[in-house]
């Protein structure tokens, strides 16, 4: 099952998209997560990047386009994959169709978390993670059981995105309503397009995703 998960920055794609892995057996592809790491290893793609994402804004296509391209075909993805934070433009959206063209391959459901701007800054600016197993927290909202250990794996290991600040999460919402909402119409268009309310509690939320899943329309009127 391919699925793309769209949705402001905040929106909880990357939570959905860790319990749909383990619900359906495809795989997270989070270009954000791919940035990083190649910020961390200091490649020459990392070091494009920085200083784009420290400000909010998004890295140009080509080089999103270029590291996403092998990551499809990949052995990982052979049951399918979930897509997070990909496409952000609609010439991602053009390009993610030609590849998956050429791979033979096509989109199950593309489906759209809906949340309130308001809510998001505050959402984004108190999360924080294990930096062992990737656990999410939240300052407010969810906290470890025991202060400073990972309630999952015991770490003691905490860490927060360089762009979870205030700032730049204005910066993330000014880029997604210009840039990445043009791509809504574009998958209405195409069929196979849902919405969810991301406002609701997160087991709620899977709950939704599972049911449009459970209930797609048969492909070519099949
Ligand atoms: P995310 O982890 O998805 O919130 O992405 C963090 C940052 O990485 C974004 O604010 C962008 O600067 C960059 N980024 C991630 N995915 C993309 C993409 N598909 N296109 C352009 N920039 C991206």
């Amino acid at each position: 099952m391919n699925l793309i998960l769209l949705g402001p920055p905040g929106a909880g794609k990357g939570t959905q998209a860790k319990l749909l892995e383990t619900l359906y057996g495809i795989t997270q592809i989070a270009t954000g997560d791919m940035l990083r790491a190649e910020v961390k290893a200091g490649t020459p793609i990392g070091k494009q990047a920085q200083a784009i994402m420290a400000s909010g804004a998004l890295v140009p296509d080509e080089i999103i386009i270029a590291m996403l391209r092998s990551r499809l075909t990949g052995p990982d993805c052979a049951a399918g994959f979930i897509l997070d934070g990909f496409p952000r433009t609609v010439p991602q959206a053009e390009a993610l169709d030609q590849m998956l063209d050429q791979a033979g391959l096509s989109l199950d459901a593309v489906i759209e978390l809906k949340v309130d701007d308001a809510a998001l800054t505050d959402r984004i600016a108190g999360r924080f993670s294990c930096a062992q197993c990737g656990a999410g927290y939240h300052d407010e909202w969810k906290t470890a059981l025991v202060p400073g250990v990972c309630d999952v794996c015991g770490s003691h290991d905490f860490v927060r995105r360089a762009d979870d600040n205030r700032e730049t999460v204005a910066a993330r919402l000014v880029a997604y309503h210009a840039q990445t909402a043009p791509i809504l119409p574009y998958y209405a268009a195409q069929g196979r397009f849902f919405q969810v309310d991301g406002m609701a509690p997160m087991a709620d939320v899977t709950r939704e995703i599972e049911i449009v899943l459970a209930t797609l329309p048969p492909r070519d009127g099949k």
